[in-house]
């Protein structure tokens, strides 16, 4: 089987000194089924992992692979010759003619390493040679050292290499790497967004959804799953748990103060919630949540609600505006999906004025008066999963 090799480079788990085998470890695991069914082959050297995948797989979608990768900075498409000045001469030239767009490039230079000093050509006068025969073929070039447009790259080791400067990847970490998490996942904007950010630190996720069927439809439902699997180019495949909420719902409003009944739902979410992470091996909850964005979302309101969990709560955008936010949900490709005008279930049963600085004390004990335990149990034994990926 003939190869095509990329290479990628590792952005801070480089630093990671003693735990580097294991994020790499995971990195590989990652790429190697982002490439499935393609078969690849990944070595590994400092700060480098060199990706060999079967000549099959298109070119596209193995960008697509380490172009979404946590823990990728940069990949090349390169060539691995023998180590022969006029074989790397030639693979050199190829590899110019094939991925510069020469029309949009004015200046380069050649960067040679020489790991092996058993060549016998210094790596100045490799970078030299190079130079000038792509500066004889491409007379609308010239060399800058300091600011060049596009750089060669060579590397004499076991063989040459040869790539230039190319895309670039997401950063963080791989996904795995920091353990495993439940996201709160509704049709929004936001909550998809949080899941972005948690997985670019590593985090592994499965995501619940709220589902108030009928008074959320199906297509509320469909959307949800289509983010799923939107964030599943970045996440990893997701299982997405759809709780069915309506019986929650119904009883929180009627049997609460119609101002309490925003807050009283979000204690539910985040119990039930934390009902299926303990089912399903996840040690933190992710909200979308940005303080003070909307009444549940105050300081307050965010103090209760943290109380109804024993795991921490992330909210990766807590901090964010929402053009932030909104500038994020685009650039990966969640916006247009969530802007569907498909109603959610909080939107539905919403008060008019909801409560904006609960006291913890009285609304800790309408969630008691509520006695909602059994429902909550029911509404988990009757959770459905969807795969999403
Ligand atoms: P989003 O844009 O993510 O929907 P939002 O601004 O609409 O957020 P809220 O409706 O208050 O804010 O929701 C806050 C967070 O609670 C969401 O980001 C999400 O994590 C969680 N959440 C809200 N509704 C649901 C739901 N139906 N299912 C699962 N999680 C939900
Ligand atoms: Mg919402």
């Amino acid at each position: 089987m003939d190869y095509t090799l990329y290479l990628v480079r590792l952005g801070e788990i480089s630093l990671k000194g003693l735990n580097r085998d294991f994020f790499e470890g995971k990195l590989k695991t990652n790429i190697k089924t982002k490439l499935h069914p393609y078969h690849s082959r990944i070595a590994k050297q400092k700060g480098r992992l060199f990706v060999y995948v079967e000549d099959q797989a298109p070119d596209t979608l193995v960008r697509e692979a380490l172009s979404s990768s946590f823990g990728i900075v940069g990949f090349s498409k390169a060539i691995q010759c023998e180590k022969d000045f006029e074989t790397i001469k030639s693979e050199a030239m190829r590899l110019v003619d094939e991925t510069w767009k020469i029309d949009q490039v004015r200046s380069f230079k050649v960067e040679t390493r020489r790991a092996d000093k058993t060549f016998p050509m210094k790596s100045y006068d490799i970078s030299a040679e190079l130079g000038h025969l792509i500066l004889e073929r491409y007379h609308t070039l010239s060399v800058d050292v300091h600011h060049p447009d596009r750089i060669l790259y060579v590397e004499i080791r076991d063989s040459a290499y040869l790539y230039t400067d190319d895309e670039s990847g997401p950063g963080g970490l791989p996904v795995g790497t920091a353990g495993r998490g439940m996201l709160m996942l509704s049709g929004g904007i936001d909550s998809p967004v949080a899941a972005y950010r948690m997985a670019k630190r590593g985090l592994r996720m499965e995501a619940v959804y709220f589902h108030a069927y009928p008074y959320t439809s199906q297509q509320a439902m469909d959307k949800v799953a289509a983010l799923a699997r939107i964030l599943s180019r970045y996440c990893l495949r997701i299982v997405l748990h759809v709780v069915p909420f309506t019986d929650v719902q119904l009883h929180i409003k009627a049997h609460s103060r119609d101002e309490e009944t925003t807050l009283l739902m979000r204690a539910c979410m985040m119990q039930i919630a934390t009902m299926i992470a303990a089912e399903r091996d996840c040690s933190a909850i992710v909200t979308g949540e940005s303080l003070s964005q909307v009444a549940s979302q105050t300081l307050e309101s965010i103090r209760f609600t943290d109380g109804m969990t024993d795991l921490p709560v992330f909210r990766p955008l807590i901090g964010m505006d929402k053009e932030e936010i909104i500038t994020t949900a685009r650039l990966i490709g969640t916006y247009e999906t969530s802007i569907l005008p498909y109603e959610d279930c909080c939107v539905i049963f919403s008060p008019k004025h909801p409560l904006v600085k609960p006291r913890l004390d009285s609304i800790r004990k309408s969630y008691e008066l509520l006695g909602i335990e059994r429902l909550l149990k029911e509404a988990v034994e009757k959770t459905e999963r969807i795969l999403c990926s």
